[in-house]
């Protein structure tokens, strides 16, 4: 799944490509996404120069004027740039053309994704509204998060991984996240000390820094590229490592579900 490495990767793929360029038109060969493609999308769009491709959560806002095209990469969602688009292959919903030839092209096997228009103001989107901080967004510190999770007996993993306290941290990266910062994922949000909040503040941000920086060598994936833009891996310390022994400490990994998710924990240095 896409998160927000990847989309961020993505962003930066299409930016040269797009950004500044005017949208000619929008073919939907097929509108059944998450949400339908709206019908009205293409006469929102045409005509309009993309003043801006920002990413907010997993979410790409293409701005034009007030509003923005927000795109959701869902599940299995890709959006890729072709200066001389290939012939459609199944699963290629969505055509963004642009006024110099150049396509963006959605394609998206599960059709969990999205493609909606968003009026302005952007940020009052009932997608976006209840969104939490950027975890970059100086915003988002210790004592920000002591705010937010002093009052909260559910564990830490999963207040990380609740977007209306700070957005973007998907699985793998809260497990990662937790590793590096020595707390156990499973302590009660609530008796994370603010000492500790910061260190997990600053190993949030290095942990997803270090997968965009990653995606940068992928980036070229994103442009007049047959395959699949690939996903991220990084050199886990926890994640998906069961059994198999800590990287620090030599301990063997545990693995356990919260909130229908996997967790994995080094018992000795996380606690
Ligand atoms: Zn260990």
């Amino acid at each position: 799944m896409p998160e927000l490495p990847e989309v961020e990767t993505t962003r930066r793929g299409l930016l040269p490509h797009a950004g500044g360029r005017t949208i000619v038109a929008l073919r939907v060969y097929d509108p059944r996404l998450r949400w339908p493609v709206p019908p009205t999308l293409e006469g929102l769009l045409a005509g309009r120069r993309i003043d801006a491709i920002e990413r907010r959560s997993k979410y790409l806002l293409f701005r034009v004027g007030e509003g923005a095209l927000l795109v959701h990469l869902g599940m299995t969602g890709s959006l890729r740039v072709h200066t001389r688009p290939p012939p459609r292959r199944p699963h290629d919903h969505v055509d963004l053309l642009l006024d110099d030839g150049t396509v963006l092209r959605y394609h998206d096997p599960r059709r969990f994704g999205a493609m909606l228009w968003a009026p302005a103001p952007v940020e009052a989107h009932p997608l976006l509204a209840a969104l939490g901080p950027e975890p970059f967004d100086p915003t988002f510190d210790a004592a920000y998060l002591r705010s937010v999770t002093k009052r909260r007996r559910a564990a830490i993993k999963l207040a990380l991984m609740d977007n209306h306290l700070v957005v973007g941290v998907g699985n793998i990266y809260a497990n990662e996240s937790l590793f590096r910062a020595g707390i156990r994922p499973t302590t009660g949000a609530h008796r994370v000390t603010a000492r500790r909040l910061a260190r997990l503040v600053d190993e949030v941000r290095s942990t997803l820094e270090e997968a965009i920086a990653k995606g940068g060598s992928t980036l070229r994936d994103y442009v007049d590229s047959a395959g699949e833009p690939g996903y991220f891996q990084l050199d886990y310390f926890v994640y998906g490592r069961e059994a198999l022994p800590c990287r620090v400490c030599g301990t063997p990994i545990r693995a356990i579900r919260q909130g229908g998710r996997a967790t994995y924990y080094c018992p000795n240095c996380q606690r």
